[in-house]
C-alpha cells in the first residue's frame, strides 16, 4: 500500500534549458528523494541538478535529498551546499551550510553518497529553482556575443567554429588591436565548457573576454601584444541537455582529443584543426566542416601560438589552480612552463595555496593538454585551469575559514588570469601606446 501524506506533494520539474531532474519520490510529507538524470547514453556521470518547484505552501520546510551523486568525494564534504533563487528572490544564493548534511547511505553496501538539503518555502505564487551551481547556458552565452558584437568594436571579431550534433554553433571570437600588425604578436588560445556541468568556467571566460575588450591600459596593452582566440562554449550540447560530463552521445570530449571522430566530435576535431593552424600561421577557412583530422605531429620553431588556457571547474577542490605538463628532464623548461601560473597566484587570492599542479597520471591522456604537448613540437604552454565549484579556504586547511565563491568572484578570477598574463608577458601597462 502506498504511504498516505498529509498534503498534496509539489510540482518538479525540469523543463528548461541546462535543467536535470531524473526521478523524484516523496517519502514523508516534507521529505522528497531526488534523482539525478545520468549524462544522455551515459550512466556512470551523475553530479549536475537543477530543477524547478512549484505548488509550494508558505512556511513550510521541506528536506530534499540528493540520493544518486556518482562521486564519492565532493566539496560537500567540505561544506558546500546547493544553491536556490525563486521569482521573488531572483538572485541565486547557497543553502546556509547548516541545513545541508553530506553522508554516506547507511542502508546500502556501494556507499553511495547523499546530500539532503533543508528549505523553507516562503511565497506560495513563486516558483523555486535548486541547482548544484550557478547555471551558465548557451542562451545567456549568446545573448552576451549578440551585445557585444552590436557595439561593433574594431578589436572584437566573431565568427562560427563549426557546429554541433545538435547544430549549434560553436563560436570562435577574435580579440586584437587591428591597428597593430600580427606578424609581432603571440597567439594565445582559451576554451572553456569542454565539460558542461562546471558552469564557473563560463564565467571566468566571460570576464575573461569583458576585461579584454574593456578600455584601459592593460586590456589596451594586451590587444597591441598578442592575438586572442576564444572558444567560450566547446559542448553546447551538453550543457543544453544539463549534462554533467559529457556531450549528447555520452562522450567526455576532452578524452577525445588524440583521435576525434567528425562524426561524433565535431567540435574537438574542429579545435584541434584550429591549433593546427595557429601554430603553424595557416588560415583556416571557417566554418569547418566535420572531418578526419590529420594527426601528423608539428614542428615549428617560430611558432606564436605561446599559451593554451582551457578553463574548467573542480567539484572536490578548493581554490584554484592550474595543471601543467610537467618538464622532469628539462628543468629550464618546467621552470618557464611554471611562470604564468605562478605570476597569477602571487595576484589572485583563490590561487594562493597552491597554483600549478603536475599531472601525469593515464588518465588524463586524450586531454587537450597532454595531446598538444604530444603533437607540437616545440609546444606551446598548455594548461588546464581548474576553479572550485564552491570556494577557498583561506587558511589551507579543511577546517579553516572559507570563501564561498560567488559569480563575482568567477568573474575576478578571469581578470586576475589576464593582469597576471600581462606581467607574465612583461608589458608597458602605463598607458602609452
Ligand atoms: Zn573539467
Amino acid at each position: 500500500m502506498s504511504k498516505q501524506f498529509s498534503s498534496p506533494p509539489l510540482t518538479f520539474d525540469c523543463a528548461f534549458e541546462s535543467g536535470n531532474i531524473g526521478k523524484v519520490v516523496r517519502t514523508e510529507t516534507n521529505a522528497y528523494d531526488i534523482y539525478i538524470r545520468p549524462d544522455t547514453y551515459q550512466e556512470k556521470w551523475r553530479l549536475w541538478f537543477y530543477f524547478r518547484v512549484t505548488g509550494v505552501r508558505a512556511g513550510e520546510s521541506v528536506c530534499f535529498s540528493i540520493m544518486n551523486i556518482n562521486k564519492k568525494a565532493t566539496a560537500y564534504r567540505l561544506g558546500m551546499s546547493p544553491i536556490v533563487r525563486s521569482t521573488s528572490r531572483p538572485k541565486w544564493e547557497r543553502i546556509p551550510e547548516k541545513y545541508c548534511f553530506n553522508y554516506t547511505d547507511p542502508r546500502g553496501k556501494a556507499k553511495n553518497p547523499i546530500v539532503s538539503f533543508l528549505f523553507k518555502f516562503d511565497n506560495e505564487r513563486d516558483e523555486y529553482f535548486f541547482a548544484f551551481c550557478y547555471p551558465y547556458t548557451y542562451s545567456m552565452l549568446q545573448r552576451f556575443l549578440s551585445r557585444v558584437t552590436a557595439a561593433g568594436l574594431p578589436y572584437f571579431h566573431r565568427a562560427e567554429l563549426t557546429q554541433t550534433l545538435m547544430s549549434k554553433t560553436v563560436d570562435l571570437l577574435t580579440i586584437t588591436d587591428p591597428a597593430v600588425d600580427d606578424s609581432g604578436k603571440k597567439v594565445v588560445l582559451i576554451t572553456a565548457r569542454v565539460h558542461p556541468g562546471e558552469t564557473p568556467a563560463s564565467f571566468v571566460c566571460h570576464s575573461v573576454i569583458e576585461f579584454l575588450i574593456s578600455s584601459g591600459p592593460i586590456p589596451e596593452a594586451l590587444r597591441r601584444a598578442v592575438v586572442f582566440k576564444i572558444v567560450p562554449m566547446m559542448n553546447p550540447d551538453g550543457v543544453y541537455w544539463g549534462n554533467y560530463r559529457t556531450n549528447g552521445l555520452g562522450h567526455d570530449l576532452n578524452r577525445k582529443y588524440l583521435a576525434p571522430r567528425p562524426d561524433a566530435h565535431p567540435v574537438i576535431s574542429a579545435v584541434r584543426r584550429l591549433v593546427r593552424a595557429l601554430y603553424m600561421d595557416e588560415a583556416l577557412p571557417l566554418p569547418l566542416e566535420p572531418d578526419v583530422v590529420d594527426s601528423t605531429p608539428l614542428e615549428n620553431a617560430e611558432t606564436r601560438l605561446a599559451l593554451v588556457v582551457d578553463l574548467h571547474a573542480h567539484s572536490n577542490c578548493t581554490g584554484a589552480f592550474f595543471y601543467y605538463n610537467a618538464n622532469k628532464n628539462d628543468p629550464v623548461r618546467d621552470a618557464a612552463e611554471k611562470a604564468y601560473p605562478t605570476i597569477v597566484g602571487r595576484l589572485s587570492r583563490p590561487f594562493a595555496a597552491g597554483c600549478v599542479r603536475a599531472s601525469t597520471d593515464s588518465g588524463k591522456d586524450g586531454t587537450m593538454r597532454r595531446t598538444l604537448e604530444n603533437l607540437l613540437e616545440p609546444s606551446p604552454f598548455t594548461y588546464t585551469c581548474e576553479v572550485s565549484c564552491f570556494g577557498g579556504l583561506l587558511d589551507g586547511t579543511t577546517s579553516g575559514r572559507k570563501e564561498v565563491y560567488t559569480p563575482d568572484s568567477y568573474m575576478q578570477i578571469g581578470r586576475d588570469l589576464m593582469v597576471g598574463l600581462a606581467e607574465y608577458l612583461s608589458l608597458d601597462v602605463s598607458g602609452r601606446s
